[in-house]
């Protein structure tokens, strides 16, 4: 029996999943296996009560906006205490695209406002305008002077306005981003992270699935190296499709 395992809990994996989100856990699944740590997953779904402490990463993936307003609705009026008390004992959340949507107070379509989970200050809109789509690159500082590349795809018609002081989780290098406006993508509050970036996310960026692990399991960073030839290959590829 590994002695330390990263337990994850996957919020309406059956719902918000699209553009293989899935891979997503995989890869955590795999590079804590690959270094000993056990690994387990379990999902929430509609309706379900949500243990603040069962889980130490909570995973919300990309949805349709029609999936996306049933999760809306339970995130509001079942989970959202549970997923506050995460945050407020630094456990990780890592929310994609339509996750990433519902993290902040609002995602107006129209004249509906969804409710969000009000984790973070930001709001959504749906744009009339172009769905923003495409490969995108984004500079990430996790960590002072240390800056890393995430490399991914991303497809959303809403725009994220994050609130004054909010600090995004990176800066575009390529690609639309939170709004296609301001240069920003994503958003990091303490261990809530919200990104647009599909891609999978994760296989094409091992350091940050690294990141995420040793940041809810409170293990000193950068985990021991694995042999990530297959995974720096990803990456390159997908900062080559983005133009970098
Ligand atoms: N439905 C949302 C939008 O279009 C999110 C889409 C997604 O998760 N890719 O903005």
């Amino acid at each position: 029996m590994p002695e330390r395992e990263l337990r994850v809990c996957a919020l309406y994996p059956d719902l918000m999943n699209i553009y293989a989100d899935r891979g997503n856990l995989l890869l955590l699944e795999r590079r804590c296996q690959w270094r000993g740590i056990g690994f387990s997953v379990r999902a929430s779904g509609l309706g379900d009560e949500l243990d603040p402490d069962g889980a130490d990463l909570y995973y919300i993936g990309g949805g349709q906006d029609r999936d996306q307003r049933l999760c809306a609705l339970d995130l509001a009026e079942v989970k959202r205490d549970a997923l506050h008390a995460v945050a407020d004992r630094d456990g990780v959340i890592l929310a994609v695209c339509g996750g990433y949507q519902l993290l902040g107070h609002s995602y107006q379509l129209g004249d509906e406002s969804l409710p969000g989970a009000g984790l973070v200050d930001l709001h959504t809109v749906r744009s009339d305008g172009p769905r923003l789509i495409g490969n995108v690159a984004i500079e990430v500082e996790l960590q002072p002077g240390r800056p890393h590349v995430l490399a991914g795809f991303e497809n959303h018609g809403g725009r994220t306005h994050l609130g004054p002081g909010v600090r995004p989780l990176g800066k575009v290098l390529k690609g639309h981003g939170n709004n296609g406006t301001d240069g920003h993508e994503g958003v990091i509050a303490g261990n809530v992270i919200g990104t647009y970036l599909h891609g999978p996310l994760l296989p094409k960026n091992a350091w940050f699935a690294d990141w995420l692990i040793a940041t809810a399991l409170r293990l000193p960073d950068p985990l021991p190296a694995l042999d990530d030839a297959l995974e720096a290959a990803a990456h390159a590829d997908a900062r080559r499709a983005a133009g970098l």
